[in-house]
């Protein structure tokens, strides 16, 4: 697989006039840690929900390939992408876990798309399944916290439950979208520093969006910047100077 992203041509236009996305395209390699970048309103996380196939593009316009498989062709999703969207692991601000719910059933329940009874709900999982939402959640420094409610937790360490869903969910390819943008920033390193590790260890391919330039100049290699739904930067952060990010912002 030559790309694990591939955008050709996408548009989005909301309602009259509004268009979220002018003629997109890009390409993402497998094994990248890219963050997208662009001020409030740019078209970030309209960009990130199609490559999921939770939005639909413009009609007669535009292609996404994820992992091999086509996402949408011409603004119409693909009969499979359901299959798809099960290898992405999406990460989301506010967390989306369920708060009365603990640690471990979020993960499980979560990564593994079961509903379970009202009691007993572990028992449902097998050894294996229960022993990798443990090892996950040792990976991102929860594991002390299995028994938990999540809603007891604080904001980083909602997103580190968060983020071992998608390794329990065994994701391919990993979209956050603004993971930080709600947390403090000790924690934000930290949920950085995981999703970095998962780059880098696991060689799994990361897309986040982040409103915070430092942050992406020093987790992400490559950033793409958008502007009024535009393309306006591609390439390594470590070009992004002032005088780029003065035309960007
Ligand atoms: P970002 O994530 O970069 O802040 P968004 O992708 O949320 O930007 O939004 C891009 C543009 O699309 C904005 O002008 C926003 O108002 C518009 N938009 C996003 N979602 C919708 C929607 N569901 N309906 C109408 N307009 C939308
Ligand atoms: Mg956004």
């Amino acid at each position: 697989m030559e790309s694990v992203i591939r955008v050709t041509n996408l548009s989005k236009t909301f309602g009259k006039g509004g268009k979220a996305l002018h003629d997109i395209s890009l390409s993402i390699a497998p094994g990248e840690m890219v963050a997208l970048i662009g001020p409030s309103g740019s078209g970030k996380s309209t960009l990130l929900r199609h490559l999921s196939g939770l939005s639909q593009g413009d009609r007669e316009q535009g292609r996404i390939d994820v992992l091999g498989s086509p996402v949408q062709v011409k603004g119409k999703l693909d009969s499979d992408v359901r299959q798809t969207r099960s290898k992405i692991g999406y990460i989301f601000q506010q967390y989306n876990l369920v708060n009365r719910m603990s640690v471990m059933s979020n993960v499980l329940i979560g990564a593994l798309g079961r509903i379970s009874t009202w009691r007993g709900c572990l028992s449902f999982f097998t050894k294996e399944e229960q022993a990798l939402a443990l090892e996950s959640l040792r990976r991102v420094g929860m594991d002390a916290f299995v028994n938990q409610r999540a809603s007891r937790l604080s904001g980083g360490q909602q997103q580190r439950v968060a983020i071992a869903r998608a390794l329990t969910q065994q994701a391919e390819l990993i979209l956050a979208d603004e993971p930080i943008a709600s947390l403090d920033p000790e924690s934000s390193r930290k949920v950085m520093e995981i999703l970095a590790d998962i780059n880098e260890r696991d060689g799994k391919t990361v897309v986040v969006t982040l409103h915070q330039v430092d942050y992406a100049c020093k987790f992400c290699p490559r950033a793409i910047a958008l502007k009024d739904g535009h393309i306006v930067f591609d390439g390594p952060s470590a070009m992004l100077t002032p005088a780029r990010l003065n035309a960007i912002y």
